[in-house]
């Protein structure tokens, strides 16, 4: 399987830890989906779509869920041990920070080096300058590989893009070289994240985070830029589709220049905090993944967890019953499950059906509502993004739903390994040629 053959690299240590072409987030809130999600790789293998599971969980879903980093490790190893997977697998702290990457220096070999917090934050005095001065390459016509329209980046534009950007840098080597020291160099993949902020990188300013990175010396895979539009929890991207295509294409440009030009991992990729479900801009990303023959890491989180409610719903009676009342408890503490969201996910509360309503819902009325096809017309993607974020309410329930996922294991595996499959790894990552 050529996907999964080491990457080569600048700094060519054969044993340092390579994140393959194509990876794909699965992120699994009650640590129960493993089996189920690894099972869609290996479908989608069959078809000759090479993708490796990376199972990512932030620390905010830890507090929220009450699980521990080690919890994720041990599920994705007891899937990877049930179905017989020989290929990598990853297990991804997400989103984590100076503050709290300690508990996670044991379970995982991936870091998602979170410094969008300290983007605009001043670096030391004349930093931004002498920046600039040491990285004449930046600066002016900047042409790409496979892209018509050279950048074009003047001098004082490039100190800015600097002053807003050397501190983010360095808190990503900071929290890097706390990893580093217990780990090892070339012992987990590092990922960098900018996604969690309100302006978009421009194409520049990746190019310069990407100068930067090497200077510091954090060997990047992967970095999440923030992109253009909206990336609303579980629904569908809103905003221009072709900006994003234009821009996701010029990134890919820029990535593949500056892991050529600087001492970077070979096989740098973007990496897209989906939020889960961007179906409209997958065409989009499989088109520039062809085109430049480009890897990307796509993480989603809890796509599968709405599976569990789907699948509860789907088996009827009791499961039915509980998947009612986890809506009923997350409309009524609609703002405190939302607060932590804010950011990404606009829910209009007068399209929210109300708890009495859904208690009359059948097994098909409750599914057509959450299963996320856009084309049928019971689709409500305002109950979608509450029950998203309302994964607390069945952490809250602990075993009564734990219990249940294991009573329906088999429709709630059918369906998370199916939406998987059929709807994100398909049309998003190309088969082998
Ligand atoms: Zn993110």
């Amino acid at each position: 399987m050529p996907a999964f053959s080491a990457s080569d690299s600048n700094s060519a240590n054969v044993q340092d830890l390579r994140l393959a072409k194509y990876s794909f987030g699965v992120g699994d809130r009650f640590a129960h989906q493993a089996a189920a999600q690894l099972r869609a790789c290996m479908l989608a293998s069959k078809d000759g779509i090479e993708v490796v599971p990376v199972w990512n969980k932030s620390n905010r879903e830890h507090l929220i869920v009450g699980s521990k980093p080690g919890d994720v490790r041990h599920a994705a190893e007891a899937a990877v041990q049930e179905l017989g997977w020989s290929g990598p697998f990853h297990v991804d702290a997400d989103h984590i920070t100076l503050q709290t990457v300690a508990a996670f220096l044991e379970s995982s070999d991936y870091y998602t080096l979170d410094v969008a917090s300290a983007i605009g934050q001043p670096a030391a005095a004349g930093a931004a300058e002498s920046f600039v001065a040491r990285h004449p390459e930046i600066l002016g016509a900047v042409n790409l590989p496979g892209f018509e329209t050279p950048l074009n980046v003047p001098q004082d534009a490039a100190i800015k893009s600097a002053e807003k950007y050397l501190f983010a840098v360095q808190e990503a080597g900071r929290i890097y070289r706390r990893i580093e020291a217990t780990k090892g160099k070339g012992r987990f993949i590092t990922e960098v994240s900018m996604d969690e902020t309100d302006t978009p990188q421009t194409p520049a300013e990746l190019l310069l985070i990407l100068a930067a990175l090497a200077d510091e010396g954090v060997p990047v895979q992967t970095i999440a830029p923030k992109f253009t539009g909206r990336f609303n929890k579980g629904v569908d991207y809103v905003g221009d589709c072709s900006c994003f295509e234009n821009e996701f294409r010029s990134d890919i440009a820029v990535i593949a220049h500056a892991a050529g030009i600087y001492d970077l991992p070979g096989n740098l990729k973007l990496s897209v905090h989906s939020g889960s479900d961007k179906f409209s801009i997958y065409p989009a990303i499989r088109r520039a993944l062809r085109d430049f023959d480009s890897g990307v890491h796509v993480k989603t989180a809890g796509t599968s967890w709405l599976e569990e409610l789907i699948g509860l719903a789907e088996a009827g009676g009791e499961a039915l019953e509980l998947a009612r009342e986890i809506y009923a408890q997350a409309f009524a503490h609609r703002e405190d499950l939302c607060a932590p969201y804010t950011a990404v996910i606009d829910i209009d509360v007068a399209g929210l059906p109300s708890p009495q309503r859904v208690f009359s819902w059948s097994s098909g009325e409750y599914t057509a509502a959450l299963r996320h096809d856009p084309k049928c017309p019971a689709f409500n993607p305002n109950a979608r993004q509450l029950l998203h974020v309302g994964y607390k309410i069945a952490a809250t329930l602990g075993d009564r739903y734990l219990d249940m996922l294991d009573d329906c294991r088999e429709i709630i595996a059918r369906n998370v390994t199916a939406n998987l499959l059929e709807r994100h790894l398909k049309q998003i990552f190309p088969a082998a040629v």
